[in-house]
């Protein structure tokens, strides 16, 4: 191949990221070329371009390609490859989404099947100076590297609907597994934005007998109810973290939630979780992602006599954006996900893009290959 494909080029903290062309690279054995559809600006993709993640802890050569929520066709296959990492047959023009960090495969994590706690996951392969050149998605091609892992996307699927599975979606999938969230448990979500909207969803299929959104934005605790949620706890008039949690009581006979979903990515938001907790309940924390925000202070004692405890969940496992593309298929009808994303642009108006949703101009937005 000759041809070229675009990238937008990331080459540090405050640098605008710069179009490019690269070769389009062939696929060695075992890999796969995909030419991108959508690619969208999540909240960690943010965190990165804002410098509160450090890239380096992820992997990253620099120059690189950003992003990692995202979908596209089957370019070309590397030879070896007729089938997803599901065993469905797998040819050029089929729609995929695929893993979006690569964990080393030679770790105890790895080892245990637990690849989203391998210490040396990397986000991105590069630099993308070097051939395949096509490391991070917000570009014409994405290069998924010998057997990784990849999967066909269902037909009734469409694109905008799938490109955010690999993200918040396959997260609160992976989160609340972990967990162990039963059926019939109860569930309280700090913060109804994206990942809190998909939280309220999967909870709901998972058997929630009550699920309580918390958030101070009305139109996000509309959605979280179009997506589920029983009660919502509007911070606006619940506004102390004892006048919420005792709400939180109050909506559940008095004893509190069998789970708290931390989303929001405040340290004070986890003691106020665990104030709301039922003996015996759990914290899940994946909100506070960005190193910036300090830390929270607890009585110990108060987790060891109830039980309580909190549960630390970063990415997702080798299985999960298989569940999550079935679970789409099968309520695709029954939550308004059409609402969730909010802005679509071109390639080439990718900094225009992190400048809004920085600014909080939009809540979230796809770039549109
Ligand atoms: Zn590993
Ligand atoms: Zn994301």
């Amino acid at each position: 191949m000759s041809k070229t494909g675009r990238a937008a080029v990331y080459k540090g903290l405050g640098i605008p990221m710069e179009i490019k062309e690269y070769p389009v690279p062939e696929p060695e054995p075992g890999a796969i070329l995909v030419k991108v559809s959508v690619a969208n600006i999540c909240g960690s993709d943010l965190h990165m371009w804002r410098g509160d993640l450090n890239l380096g802890n992820l992997g990253a050569a620099l120059p690189t390609i950003l992003g990692h929520e995202a979908t596209g066709r089957v370019a070309a296959l590397g030879a070896g490859i007729s089938t997803d990492s599901a065993g469905q047959p797998l040819k050029e023009g089929d729609r995929v989404v695929w893993m979006y960090y690569y964990p080393c495969g030679r770790c105890p994590a790895c080892l245990k099947g637990r690849q989203a706690e391998c210490p040396a996951n990397v986000m991105y392969l590069g630099p993308c100076e070097a051939p395949p050149h096509f490391t991070g998605p917000y570009a014409d091609y994405y290069y998924v590297r010998p057997n990784h892992t990849i999967f066909k996307v269902p037909d009734e699927l469409p694109d905008m609907l799938v490109a955010p599975v690999n993200c918040a979606l396959s997260e609160m999938i992976y989160g609340l597994e972990r967990v162990s969230f039963g059926f019939g448990e109860t569930i309280a979500i700090q913060g109804a934005g994206g990942l809190g909207i998909y939280a309220t969803a999967v909870a709901r299929e998972m058997g929630a007998s009550r699920i309580i959104v918390i958030d101070g934005i009305a139109q996000r605790l509309e959605m979280a109810r179009a997506f589920g949620a029983d009660e919502t706890v509007d911070m606006k008039q619940f506004k102390t973290p004892q006048e919420r949690a005792a709400r939180v009581k109050e909506l559940t006979g008095g004893w509190g939630v069998d789970v708290v979903a931390e989303l929001v990515g405040f340290p004070q938001a986890i003691p106020e979780g665990l104030e709301m907790l039922a003996s015996g309940g759990r914290v899940l924390e994946i909100g506070n992602i960005s190193l910036m925000h300090g830390n929270f202070e607890t009585d110990p004692a108060f987790m060891v006599v109830f039980s309580k405890s909190i549960i630390a969940v970063v990415m997702y496992g080798r299985d999960t954006l298989k569940k999550a593309l079935d679970f789409l298929v099968r309520t695709r009808n029954k939550y308004p996900y059409d609402k969730i994303l909010s802005r679509q642009y071109r390639l080439e108006d990718i900094n225009q893009a992190f400048e809004d949703q920085n600014k909080g101009l939009v809540s979230r937005s796809a770039i549109v290959m």
